[in-house]
């Protein structure tokens, strides 16, 4: 079951915590707290404002935390663990957290800090194995809550996607890397929230999960479970759910069908009309002067995430200077790609194109980390970074292994 709620003006605490509390009392009824110790993930994946829509409103978990306290709950505290690079002590801190955290007396924890656990995923179709944070084990229960926002690599990002914050940051990789919509799906048989609630207060549209623009929307959605969650939710921001990826996959996986009409909703629904949220940019990269794209058949995702690094590029000022010092860039993505009209530096991206890495520099992922691409670029350009390609090219290499292997016993 899912619960809709209203939750606007988002700036009021009183408007909000009504709205959380509608949709926990109705979708936690009879889940016993007295005693219990629970943890709470939102998504603070960047050090930004929550009036960005990037990150998770703070009142919502605010709400979330005192309706645990209200229930007899003997300790809440907040966990997140954020891309590299990212200090998250200043992240809770512009989130508006870290002051949600002195007044309620909730822990801000780093979800890396007590080393990961390795667990089986035997109905894995990608996922066979992955490590887990240590610190889940420590609470009796845990709470989901993300943002509702588009993302360029898997449309939407909402609570089957959140469940990858509890992963070390070297799982995260290996993600991506191995199929990101099949691994989020593969993730969900094996690690499920007891809790989600989604902040859909404010929320981010366009080039999410970072670039996007903000969207007031006033709703929160919890439910038991993330994937009847993800269906209701996507379907209401404009995304068919059973065209988005990781959500048909993890319906698969449960044996359920993903569309809205098989989820039981209640509360605030049907909405007077659905959200219409702009979609990420995963059609095509758009032309620039002195860069080249080669196409060899790539799939959105690889697309999304060259068009994202180069706008990164662009809002930074800095592609100017990234063309001048490689003398032109060409980025090929997708299986068939032709590599042999390369103008400047090549880079070639993308597991599809694995068996061509030592071509030009190699960006593995499938699709790669927008992060890590952008950096790729910038550390060949002579300009600071913090991913360590040397690194993702090692796990590449054991992770793809059996593309070399098929590939010998072929020859
Ligand atoms: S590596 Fe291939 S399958 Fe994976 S996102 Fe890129 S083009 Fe698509």
């Amino acid at each position: 079951m899912v619960c809709v709620e209203r939750a606007a003006p988002i700036g009021s605490y009183e408007v909000v915590r009504l709205g959380v509390w509608k949709a926990l009392d109705v979708v936690a009824k009879g889940l016993i707290l007295e005693g219990k110790k629970v943890l709470l993930k939102p998504n603070v994946c960047a050090p930004v404002a929550w009036d960005t829509g990037a990150v998770t409103n703070p009142l919502v978990v605010k709400a979330v935390a005192e309706w645990m306290f209200e229930r007899g709950a003997s300790k809440v505290d907040v966990g997140e663990d954020p891309i590299i690079g990212v200090n998250l002590s200043k992240a809770y801190e512009l989130s508006g957290l870290a002051e949600v955290s002195r007044e309620l007396g909730v822990g801000l924890l780093h979800l890396a800090s007590e080393g990961a656990v390795r667990i089986e995923v035997p109905r894995g179709e990608v996922l066979k194995d992955i490590e887990v944070s240590s610190l889940l084990s420590r609470y009796d229960l845990w709470v989901s809550i993300p943002v509702m926002k588009t993302h360029i690599l898997t449309t939407v990002t909402l609570g089957l996607k959140n469940t990858k914050g509890v992963l070390p940051a070297k799982s995260k990789r290996k993600m991506h890397f191995i199929g990101l919509d099949q691994a989020i799906a593969d993730l969900y048989t094996v690690i499920k929230p007891d809790l989600v609630v989604l902040d859909a207060t404010l929320c981010m549209e366009g080039s999410g999960p970072v670039n996007g623009t903000p969207k007031e929307v006033g709703l929160v959605l919890a439910s038991r479970d993330p994937l009847p969650l993800d269906v209701v939710a996507s379907w209401a921001m404009g995304f068919e759910p059973e065209k988005v990826a990781h959500i048909a996959y993890a319906a698969k996986h449960a044996g359920l069908a993903p569309s809205v009409e098989s989820v039981s909703v209640t509360g605030y629904w049907p909405l007077p009309k659905r959200l219409g949220f702009e979609p990420p940019p995963t059609a095509k990269v758009l032309s620039r002067s002195g860069v080249d794209v080669i196409y060899g058949d790539a799939c959105s995702g690889c697309v999304a995430v060259v068009e994202i690094t180069l706008r990164r590029l662009e809002q930074s000022g800095e592609l100017e200077e990234v063309l001048k010092r490689l003398g032109g860039l060409t980025i090929a993505i997708g299986p068939r790609a032709k590599l042999d009209k390369a103008r400047g530096r090549l880079f070639v991206v993308g597991k599809c194109l694995y068996a061509q890495k030592e071509r030009g520099i190699y960006v593995p992922g499938c699709p790669p980390i927008g992060f890590q691409m952008l950096d790729a670029i910038r550390a060949e350009a002579g300009l600071e970074h913090v991913f360590p390609l040397e690194e993702a090219l090692k796990e590449a290499n054991e992770l793809y292994s059996f593309l070399q292997t098929a590939k010998k016993s072929t020859t």
